[in-house]
């Protein structure tokens, strides 16, 4: 519970601490460290910061402007629940070394900049923002080392239930297919492993309020942490992440948060529930509205439902979240609202009618996505649609994986690839610049290095399917 440098110091000694280690997010969402001995560590240093080679950070500087500056921020230092060596890991922000300014294309001061910007419409003065991200953990007696063996070795949940012969005999302990959520073990064969992971959490100080197993069939689970505010719940996020993968290595395991490891299998969402208060209270509540939902709030969710499209290039970043969004796998398919429809992307929950816990529910953000530029896109789009009271249309309380066709017809859809929602970003992106939040400069760099780096990458390579398909034309 550090506030400032001195804690820090202090922290140090209380807790005999060896190494400092500073970690910041590069521009697709990934952490990136580097490690101090103790020795070298003072107040100073905060406010001088320490330099490093910006150059072969994704989506950063060039070669020839590559001097940059992390200025760690003292509220975010925890004692690393998952390094052997005695460690104090510093969550830090990345500044100019020549303009003393920060960084326009570090994340975590786009984060900063959205909430700053929604003190200024004076909409409200606080955002509260809860994420609930799936992952999967993959064992070696399932599936080899790597991951991605899962593919070349079963392509589907019915192929690797039947397939005993590689695995051994069915001692109990399989799922059958989407039948993940939620028996307990020795079905539920990750437990301990889940449990331990939340230890962690709770020991970096990530409070957590539940979890679970999650549907698909091999390994996938859900911890959801107390919600808090934008740029503390996504610290939070690149810290759960971390230690999840951490604790499974430790297990033998590996965890991923790739949208859609198993094909015929639900895959890993996001699921980020949102709320914006003023002096104290929740502007989304009002107990006359559909599903208690105030003005302001039908008007944040017609902002995310007009803006979508571009908000997924944040949201659902990867060729591989398009994967997950199709029919029958409690992933959104369509730009609509309702209170009970987990295949809308847009969910009011309604479990509690307390005022205070009155929130929306996004569903097609998924965990490839970085945390810091999908929270500040979401509340920009949200915002917009409360200054330009932008109109949701009416919710749809109905099953939509199974309409009628007339009605079907009346419903826009999720984008179906990220070539698709990096083109809407490219034409829907003034909202993101209100207040300075996006640059012009950042959309640029980020819709570059998502076209080179990963949408033709993977659209020029021959694809394993396509070789049972055509191999023998
Ligand atoms: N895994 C589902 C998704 O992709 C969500 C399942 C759930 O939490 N009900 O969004
Ligand atoms: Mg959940
Ligand atoms: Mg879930
Ligand atoms: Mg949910």
């Amino acid at each position: 519970d550090c506030k400032t440098p001195k804690d820090v110091i202090h922290a140090i000694k209380e807790h005999n601490i060896q190494m400092v280690d500073f970690r910041f997010t590069d521009l697709p969402g990934t952490w990136q460290h580097f490690s101090v001995p103790v020795r070298l560590i003072d107040e100073d240093l905060f406010e001088e910061g320490l330099g490093f080679d910006g150059s072969s950070i994704r989506g950063f500087q060039a070669i020839n402007e590559s001097d940059m500056l992390l200025l760690p921020d003292p509220t975010t230092a925890f004692v690393d629940p998952v390094l052997e060596v005695p460690t104090l890991a510093i969550i830090c922000d990345v500044y100019d070394p020549i303009t003393l300014q920060p960084y326009t294309r570090d994340p975590r001061y786009i984060a900063k900049k959205a909430e700053a910007y929604l003190k200024q419409t004076g909409i409200g003065d606080t955002s509260y923002w809860g994420p609930e991200a799936e992952f999967f953990v993959f064992s070696d007696v399932r599936y080899g080392t790597y991951p991605y063996q899962a593919f070349y070795k079963v392509d589907s949940p019915e192929a690797w239930w039947n397939s005993d012969k590689d695995l051994g005999p069915n001692l109990g302990a399989q799922i059958p297919p989407k039948r993940g959520y939620f028996p307990t073990p020795p079905t539920d064969t990750l437990q301990d492993v889940r449990s331990r992971m939340v230890l962690a959490l709770e020991a970096a100080g990530v409070p957590v309020e539940l979890h679970h197993h999650e549907v698909a069939t091999a390994g996938q689970g859900e911890i959801d942490l107390r919600f808090d505010t934008l740029v503390r719940m996504a610290d939070r996020i690149m810290m759960y992440k971390y230690i999840i993968k951490n604790v499974a290595r430790q297990h033998g395991l590996t965890a991923t948060f790739m949208p859609k490891p198993l094909y015929g299998d639900n895959g890993s969402g996001m699921h980020v529930h949102q709320s914006i208060w003023k002096d104290g209270v929740n502007i989304f509540w009002d107990e006359a509205g559909y599903a208690q939902l105030s003005e302001a709030a039908v008007h944040y969710i017609g902002g995310l439902l007009t803006h979508a499209p571009s908000l997924l290039a944040f949201c659902a970043p990867t060729t591989n979240s398009y994967k997950r969004l199709v029919p029958g796998y409690e992933a959104p398919i369509n730009l609509v609202y309702s209170q009970r429809n987990r295949s809308a992307i847009c969910r009011i929950p309604m479990y509690s009618k307390s005022p205070k816990s009155k929130r929306i529910e996004f569903r097609a953000p998924d965990p490839s996505a970085n945390p810091y530029l999908a929270f500040a896109s979401l509340l920009m789009a949200g915002l917009d649609g409360i200054q330009n009271r932008l109109d949701p249309g009416e919710p749809i309380d109905k099953d939509l994986y199974d309409l009628e066709p007339e009605e079907a017809a009346h419903i826009k859809n999720t984008p179906g690839s990220l070539e698709a929602v990096i083109e809407e970003l490219k034409a829907d992106h003034e909202y993101l610049l209100r207040g300075d939040v996006f640059t012009e400069d950042v959309l640029d760099a980020y819709i570059r290095y998502k076209v080179t780096e990963e949408i033709d990458a993977v659209r020029l390579r021959p694809h394993p399917q396509e070789f049972v398909l055509y191999f023998d034309v």
